[in-house]
């Protein structure tokens, strides 16, 4: 990089590496989603999942290993927390990832990131911020805004944080219509209840024209899934700018829930969809690759004490 001065290069060359991650596994599933598991500095593990479609292709990236929040339905739950991903190892999945598919008869491999992988992306708040705003940049990967979205469970002071340091979408796992349902499968709800997560939702998308917030809902069997709560939810949500997105519950050893039939599914959605709301169901991608929603379980050296992290790092966001 003769552009750079002499200086700036030996400065560079002192305290940066440019690495590419290497991947310990890369699976393939029927469907063509990929599934690559990515190995990290001091022997952890992440998994990145790809999932191409006819117009684009939508990249589902990590943010922490493992994760401290506790959701009843989610895999990464289980295997507990262990640290945040540095804005390295975040933007690193998507640049493994451009170069892994750069082979493929594809203009642009990627046009899509969620976070949605492992992790709770608003508690690893600065990273996740950095390396989003990279991939919108244009001298970087130059990602649509509309094209990123984040997922979190609701961590309620980061989402006005969020609001002040980017512009990406937002997607947010509601799963229920009430406290007392969300509090049993969603536990975050003890510390942020649904009265103080949807303010700070409307506020995300405050004065920006045509944006909404995706809510989603994952279909838990005899949990969530009753005409009741959906119009429950219809109701919650009214005045919001809201699409909603039903998950079929992925199953994993010793879950303990079941997923929701498809006639149930689809029974659901009319109640949203005759209240007015843009309600999708998430086709299930990658299911035999363990790749779907809530699958991901990378590799975690040393499990953290998972209850003991999760009252710190919620502690340090409540400061
Ligand atoms: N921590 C973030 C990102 C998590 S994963 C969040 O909570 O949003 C992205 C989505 O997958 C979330 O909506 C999560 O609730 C959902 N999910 C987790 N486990 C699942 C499972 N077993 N089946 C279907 N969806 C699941």
């Amino acid at each position: 990089m003769t552009d750079l001065s002499k200086v700036l290069r030996a400065k560079l060359a002192e305290v940066a590496e440019i690495r590419l991650p290497k991947a310990v596994f890369d699976q393939q599933s029927v469907d063509g989603t990929r599934k690559w598991l990515l190995s990290l500095d001091g022997g952890n593990a992440i998994e990145t999942v790809y999932i191409p479609e006819p117009n684009r292709g939508t990249l589902c990236i990590s943010s922490q290993v493992g994760c401290a929040l506790d959701c009843k339905f989610c895999s990464t739950a289980q295997q507990g927390f262990n640290r945040n991903l540095s804005v390295a190892e975040i933007i690193g999945q998507v640049w493994f990832a451009v170069q892994a598919l750069a082979d493929e008869e594809r203009d642009r491999p990627v046009t899509n990131v969620v976070f949605m992988g492992m992790g709770e992306p608003l508690l690893n708040f600065n990273n996740v911020v950095a390396a989003a705003n990279l991939m919108v940049d244009d001298e970087a990967y130059g990602l649509s805004k509309r094209r990123v979205t984040l997922s979190t469970s609701g961590v309620v002071p980061a989402l006005y944080r969020l609001a002040e340091a980017t512009d990406i979408s937002l997607a947010v796992s509601l799963h229920a219509p009430n406290d007392e349902l969300r509090e049993r499968i969603v536990p975050l709800n003890r510390k942020f209840p649904i009265a103080e997560l949807l303010p700070a939702c409307r506020n995300y998308i405050a004065g920006k024209p045509h944006r909404k917030i995706t809510w989603e809902y994952v279909m838990l069997d005899g949990v969530n899934d009753r005409d009741e709560h959906a119009k429950e939810l219809a109701k919650l949500l009214e005045g919001i700018p809201s699409k909603i997105n039903l998950i079929p519950f992925n199953p994993f050893p010793g879950a303990g829930f079941k997923r929701s039939s498809d006639e149930r599914i689809l029974r659901f959605a009319r109640i949203l969809q005759a209240a007015g709301y843009t309600t999708t169901t998430r086709r299930t991608r990658g299911d035999d690759i363990d790749g779907a929603c809530g699958q991901l379980v990378g590799k975690v050296q040393e499990r953290a004490k998972r209850r003991l992290r999760t009252e710190q790092q919620v502690q340090a966001e409540r400061t």
